[in-house]
């Protein structure tokens, strides 16, 4: 289906989504993604991240010769043997992710991470079912080889979270196997939330939350092509079909890498694509036994420490443009912030360093992993309304629209009404207007959002974090303190 390349390019991959996917935006069927106006920037930024790592100075940084094979593709298929290799590979995806300073949640390397893991464990997958490790490892080949683009669904859709899956008003709200015979499976139902699906080549679908033995039909996990027969992806509003212009609006119209809901309606998928089938013990274990979900999470630290960054840039280029930037008190929000990136940054390096081998494999510290996603939950927001109180009105105080500055009288205006200490007014406006997309657009206010829910509710990235803490290390300590004394023990001349 895919052709064999030395390394992919952005043209190749857009090449690659016009296709008969079907995707449902403003009451309308989307054609080509490539080309419809609330997609078509998005899916340049796409391109433009495999134009990269194609580029001859970039190919080591960004890519790795496969085994055998006269092909190189991006590191996130990688699987790390050491420290060594794990943090060549951190390189790469923050090299990708400085591309979009982070706004592009669901780049290619995320989803790569989470099947690369799962690969990690092809032998838990063959352990719970004949044929399934087999087909996941051969899956993640093939998508290996073709450095396919890959989404994930893997939440049941919001409803009713007082029950069950299979206790919800209609028993295919969530995609679950209908029939099946030799050839495969038949889905049928809705996945939440397919970041990306639009611009990828293929979905992942998969259960992350525990189930019950009784909900096996709707334990299964599958890899289906964005194109194939029944497969609709139902878009939310596009922020870069809304967006006036770059000017206006520079994330929204570059990197509004679109949620969707994905639903199945009766998907056909074959044996070699069907990784866990029926099995709600193997659905958990697929990402908590193997490495995938730490591997999916490590990669979502590191875009978000680039992401961080950026915001901490733009806090201080703010604070300049308005001449606050030595104020005492402004330099203790951004000594904040800047610890707070600090201490994302260092989560990423510390989990490196603490890692440990699966099998071969070497993995980042699922502890200081999951106690970095708990932070960063909480830190995003709390970053994002820093940036803001530092900016004041300024971010409100601003012409309607790059249009403004095509009318002569009102040029002039703005000539005089948009000064600072350090710029001409069009340079303030160009700030201020990213500064707006960054954290006070729909387009920023969506990142709040992805960023408080991407990786679980708190209740579950917060669970993670007490799962995973070494509490005996830390209650061996209490109880060496109280074992060195009895209630007989007397007052200070027993020291
Ligand atoms: C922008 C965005 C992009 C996303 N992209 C993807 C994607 O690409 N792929 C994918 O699979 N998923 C994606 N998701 C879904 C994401 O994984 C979920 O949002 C997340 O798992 C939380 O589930 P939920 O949204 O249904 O919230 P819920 O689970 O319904 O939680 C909502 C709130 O209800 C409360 N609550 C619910 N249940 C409990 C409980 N048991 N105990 C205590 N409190 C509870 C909490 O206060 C919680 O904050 C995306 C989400 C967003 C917002």
């Amino acid at each position: 289906m895919y052709e064999k390349i030395m390394i992919k390019t952005g043209l190749q991959h857009l090449d690659s989504i016009r296709d008969n996917r079907m995707i449902f935006l403003n009451g309308e069927v989307v054609g080509d993604v490539t080309s419809h106006p609330a997609f078509r920037n998005a899916a340049a930024t796409v391109g433009r991240l495999y134009d990269f790592q194609a580029e001859a100075e970039n190919i080591d940084l960004m890519t790795f010769p496969v085994p055998g094979k006269n092909i190189r593709v991006n590191r996130a298929w990688q699987l790390p043997r050491s420290y060594e290799e794990l943090v060549e590979r951190r390189k790469a995806l923050t090299a990708w992710s400085q591309l979009h300073c982070g706004f592009m949640g669901r780049s290619p390397d995320h989803v790569a991470s989470c099947v690369a893991a799962m690969a990690m464990g092809r032998d838990l997958f063959e352990q719970y079912g004949k044929g399934r490790g087999k087909a996941l490892w051969d899956y993640y080949e093939f998508a290996r080889d073709n450095d396919l683009y890959l989404a994930y669904v893997i939440i049941d859709p919001q409803a009713d979270r007082s029950k069950a899956t299979g206790e919800q008003q209609d028993e295919y709200l969530t995609a679950a196997i209908c029939d099946e015979d030799n050839a495969g499976i038949t889905v049928k139902g809705a996945k939440m939330l397919g970041t990306s699906a639009v611009f990828a080549n293929e979905v992942l679908v998969a259960s992350l939350r525990p189930m019950r033995e009784g909900d096996a039909r709707y334990a299964f996990t599958a890899a289906v092509p964005i194109g194939a027969k029944g497969l609709k992806l139902l878009s939310r509003k596009s922020y870069e079909g809304a967006a006036e212009s770059r000017f206006d609006y520079p994330l929204s119209t570059m990197f509004d890498e679109n949620d969707a809901i994905v639903y199945f309606d009766e998907v056909k998928i074959p044996w070699e694509r069907v990784f866990v089938h029926r099995n709600p013990a193997m659905s958990h274990a697929q990402f908590h036994t193997t490495p995938a979900h730490s591997y999916q999470n490590y990669q979502a630290q590191i875009r978000l420490a680039v992401k961080l960054r950026y915001l901490a840039g733009l806090a201080h280029r703010i604070c300049e443009t308005i001449g606050t930037i030595d104020f005492p008190q402004v330099r203790e929000i951004l000594g904040i912030i800047a610890a707070k990136v600090g201490m994302i940054e260092a989560g990423v390096h510390a989990m490196e360093v603490k890692g440990i081998y699966y099998g071969p494999y070497f993995v980042p510290d699922r502890a200081l992993l999951y106690a970095a996603g708990a932070l960063a939950q909480q830190y995003y927001p709390e970053i994002v309304s820093a940036v803001r109180e530092l900016a004041g009105g300024g971010v409100i105080m601003l012409p309607s629209s790059v249009r403004d500055f095509a009318n002569p009288e009102i040029a002039a205006l703005i000539g005089k009404t948009q000064l600072s200490a350090n710029t001409d007014a069009p340079g303030r406006v160009k700030l201020f207007k990213l500064a707006w997309d960054s954290v006070g657009s729909e387009f920023a206010s969506r990142h709040a959002q992805y960023e408080m829910f991407y990786s679980g509710a708190r209740h579950f990235t917060v669970g993670n974090a007490f799962k995973t803490f070494n509490w005996k290390e830390a209650t061996d300590l209490v109880d060496r303190v109280t074992s060195q004394y009895e209630l007989t023990s007397g007052g200070r001349q027993d020291l």
